[in-house]
């Protein structure tokens, strides 16, 4: 075989694959965006929605799962008109995306590139987390991957990152997407430096602690559990109060984790932000912390009923429907995330019209039903890490007790180990059934018990519920 191709075979190259200004006017970096996007009326960014959205459809129906999916439902190009529609197209959810056709992975039929017949151009693939069986690929075009990198640049513009700021990332960086997303959209996009200590697998603990002491770091990127663990192990095993640190901002996925004790932990602002494999940060809050705005201009978020997918009211509990503006590599059209939120009220402070979740309340395809009462383990999670006495690390193991009915128990770490034990259970359990309006056994057990079940210092994926009940597969 000959190592040299033949001459007619070009490398595609990154920078010429893109019309830089092009795409900036269109999806305008921070801080240009503050004065832009950000602050359009709700007809005007309508209009610019609708733009947007009927372009994204056009490629959608290149691309064969839709083909198919759409198909199936009897939907037809000339059926959606304008953004007014929307209702009109069936949802999908990731199972849909599991079942796609595996005729040639990696190339998904969901993602529509074609290596027979497209033109080369710089790919890059990453996935989902993947807890059983292989990860679900998803592949980014430079364009696709560029408007998250600036996304994530508002992003952290919007929380305090200025240039030559420390941003480390206690994400894992591998073949999941958030870590090395937030490496590109930092780099590219905010003037800061990432500084990439991974996982606790990649870089131990106590060792992230001393990089951030010892660099200055002055924003801390990770999932809220850990961010807690390490304030923690700082705190009690370094004998460093994480307040001295001089950390400016704590940039996680909080969920219904507990801010003001994450906040007091490190001295620091806590924002909250929402995203996802397949399409990047999505909603993220302003310094104002009135809920994460949504990226307008290049998603549409719904928040619907889980059953029957319409429109919940302001403030009602739904689950989140995404729809991409932007994506030509798998465009997400009326992805169901099972995520379950609220769109918030009124207006926020900043002046900004983009429209606000209020948290992501857990994943419904998460939820268990115990007794009648819907539980999520992350709901379990805010109770548990509001009692200074634990370290907020849980687990919810759930089996089959008597008469085939589910139990569930609640690991807890407790900080002290001896006579607190007893307390911190019939505390968290009297807590818990205030908050759930459930019954839960509360299992107090020492420091980094729950590890072995969570992964926590292993993975970003942390399991919160096993369900040992027989026959069924582990979440
Ligand atoms: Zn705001």
């Amino acid at each position: 075989m000959s190592p040299v191709p033949p001459a007619s075979a070009e490398s595609p190259r990154y920078y010429a694959s893109i019309d830089f200004d092009a795409l900036w006017r269109e999806f305008p970096p921070a801080p240009q965006f503050f004065q832009s996007t950000w602050m359009l009326s709700p007809d005007e960014l309508r209009a610019l929605q609708n733009e947007r959205f009927l372009r994204q459809m056009e490629r959608a129906w290149q691309v064969p799962f839709y083909r198919r999916h759409w198909g199936a439902h009897g939907l037809e190009a000339g059926d959606i008109r304008s953004l007014d529609d929307l209702g009109a197209i069936p949802p999908f959810s990731v199972h849909d995306l599991r079942e796609g056709t595996n005729a040639n992975p990696p190339w998904m039929d969901y993602i529509g590139i074609d290596p027979a017949t497209d033109e080369p151009v710089p790919l890059i693939l990453q996935t989902s987390g993947g807890t059983t069986g292989l990860p679900r690929p998803m592949i980014f075009t430079p364009r696709d991957r560029e408007v998250m990198n600036i996304i994530t640049g508002r992003r952290l513009y919007m929380q305090g990152v200025r240039p030559f700021d420390l941003v480390q990332v206690a994400l894992s960086m591998g073949l999941t997407n958030g870590g090395v997303l937030a490496r590109e959209g930092i780099w590219k996009y905010t003037g800061a430096v990432p500084v990439m200590t991974g996982s606790g697998a990649q870089t131990p603990t106590r060792r992230q602690i001393e990089i951030l002491k010892a660099w200055n770091v002055k924003f801390l990127v990770g999932f809220p559990a850990y961010v807690r663990h390490m304030g923690l192990v700082a705190r009690d095993e370094l004998n460093i109060d994480p307040r001295s640190l001089g950390v400016k901002g704590l940039i996680v996925h909080l969920g219904t984790e507990d801010r003001a004790s994450l906040e007091a932990l490190w001295g620091a602002d806590v924002f909250d932000t929402y995203g996802c494999n397949e399409c990047g940060t999505m909603a993220a809050e302003c310094h104002h912390k009135s809920g994460m705005h949504v990226f307008e201009d290049a998603f549409i978020l719904e928040v619907n009923d889980p059953d029957t997918l319409k429109p919940k009211p302001v403030g009602e509990k739904g689950v989140a429907v995404v729809t991409t503006l932007f994506k030509h590599a798998a465009p997400m059209i009326r992805y169901n995330m099972n995520d379950v939120t609220a769109l918030a009220p009124g207006a926020c402070a900043c002046g900004s019209r983009h429209k606000r979740i209020t948290a992501i309340y857990g994943r419904s395809d998460n939820m268990v039903k115990l007794r009648g009462v819907n539980v999520f383990p992350e709901a379990i999670g805010s109770v548990v890490s509001q009692d200074a006495r634990t370290t907020g690390e849980y687990v919810c193991l759930l089996d089959s007790g008597t008469g085939g009915r589910e139990e569930m128990t609640v690991q807890v770490e407790v900080l002290q180990a001896g006579s607190e034990r007893a307390a911190v259970e019939k505390d968290l359990a009297v807590r818990l059934k205030e908050a759930l309006g459930v019954s839960i056994k509360v299992e107090a057990v020492e420091r980094g018990a729950v590890a072995r079940f969570t992964g926590l210092t292993e993975t970003s994926k942390i399991k919160r519920l096993i369900d040992r009940r027989p026959s069924r597969s582990q979440q």
